[in-house]
């Protein structure tokens, strides 16, 4: 259903395709609704409260009228980390609470206090002209800080993207939880790969490793259909020493059964990392040398590719789209929402989205200086 509506003690809620909560004081409602009708409602009501249904974070609802651009966020938009791969991220939040998770999401999350979605035509636009600029054979790779099958314009940003006329290949990353057959023979005309991130076939270990109750038998199936459709399988774990090593093996095993890799690499194993501000689990961590050898000997024992490069996946090196900011820049500007953590803010500058740690207010002016910019997002202090 695309809305669906109820209310709590407080205040009237509509739910739009299931994602994005619209929130009004009840009294405030009931006077409106009087006059004016709900679509109208929903658009203009002040005051209103808009929320991630999944997280219950604040949604912040990125529109070409919100005046906020794609290109300098890493949780949503557009990134390009100089190749001719263009990552598309439509929305944050996400269904799972994996212990490994380097951008600490789901609704266990402990640091994220603000989710995104990106209307889609916006989105497809604003790729266009990056697409534009890199030239034939362009990668769209939907991914993001958080689970791409909750974005509930999934079908238009697929369409979208296809008709651009530089794209090559549409890849996504997800963890196939929210995914059905239904939507695997529709998705079959725009996708060419799935990113599969399946870390364990063990039903008690799963429940360790995703932070929840797991489908792990649905996953399964799921995996099998991807790669019985026309849309190429990858399967991608995470490898936590100590906790699921039997399992690389057992899911090497199960890639190669089911065909995954018709025609790029069956699985790729990652490494888990812990990042600053993602969840660490009490495993060891393993040294890329030890990591690597020990992919080696599995690439021997199961004669299929593991240490896996760009050009297996046929990225190359493209320009990147200039950065009309650089660091060092001291610049002051209006703050258009909250940041995805607590005590960071977003501004735009010359066309790009800039992060600045400040407790400032939305609304607010602020004078910050750039201190980083890696592939073009950009993060601030404030001065
Ligand atoms: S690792 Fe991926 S699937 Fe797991 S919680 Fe993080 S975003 Fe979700």
């Amino acid at each position: 259903m695309m809305l669906r509506e109820f209310e709590t003690k407080g205040e009237k809620v509509f739910l739009i395709r299931n994602l994005i909560e619209v929130r009004i004081p009840k009294r405030h409602y009931e006077k409106l609704a009087k006059k004016y009708s709900k679509e109208y409602i929903i658009s203009y009501a002040e005051p209103k409260r808009i929320l991630h249904h999944v997280t219950k974070r604040e949604l912040v609802y990125v529109t070409r009228e919100s005046g906020i651009p794609l290109l300098g966020h890493a949780a949503f938009g557009l990134i390009d980390r100089g190749t001719n791969l263009i990552q598309v991220r439509p929305i944050t939040g996400c269904n799972l609470n994996c212990v490994f998770c380097s951008v600490d999401e789901g609704r266990k999350s402990r640091t994220r206090v603000t989710d995104y979605i990106v209307e889609p035509d916006y989105l497809v636009e604003e790729f266009e002209k990056v697409a534009g600029f890199k030239g034939d054979g362009v990668e769209a790779h939907i991914d993001g800080q958080g689970e791409p099958t909750l974005y509930p314009y999934m079908d238009e940003l697929l369409e979208g993207l296809r008709k651009v006329k530089e794209v090559r290949v549409i890849s996504m990353q997800t963890n196939g939880v929210l995914l059905s057959e239904e939507k695997i023979e529709r998705w079959e005309k725009y996708l060419d790969r799935i990113n599969l991130s399946i870390s364990t076939l063990d039903e008690r270990k799963a429940e360790f490793i995703y932070g929840c109750r797991y489908p792990l038998k649905r996953v399964i199936e799921i995996a099998k259909a991807i790669a019985e459709s026309k849309i190429d399988l990858l399967i991608a774990p995470v490898w936590l020493p100590g906790v699921n090593d039997e399992d690389m093996e057992k899911l090497i095993e199960f890639a190669l059964e089911i065909g995954a890799g018709k025609r790029w690499p069956p699985i790729g194993i990652q490494k888990y990392i812990p990042y600053k501000f993602g969840r660490k689990p009490k495993v060891d961590v393993m040294s890329f040398r030890e990591f690597y050898e020990r992919l080696r000997r599995l690439e021997e024992e199961y004669g299929v590719k593991l240490i896996l490069r760009p050009e297996d996946f046929g990225i190359e090196k493209r320009p990147r789209i200039p950065h009309p900011i650089k660091k060092g820049d001291v610049l002051k500007a209006r703050i258009v929402a909250n940041g995805r953590v607590k005590g960071e803010k977003i501004v735009v500058v010359k066309g790009r989205v800039v992060t600045v740690l400040t407790d400032k207010k939305v609304g607010e002016f602020v004078k910050f200086e750039i201190v980083r910019d890696h592939d073009g997002i950009f993060l601030a202090k404030e001065l």
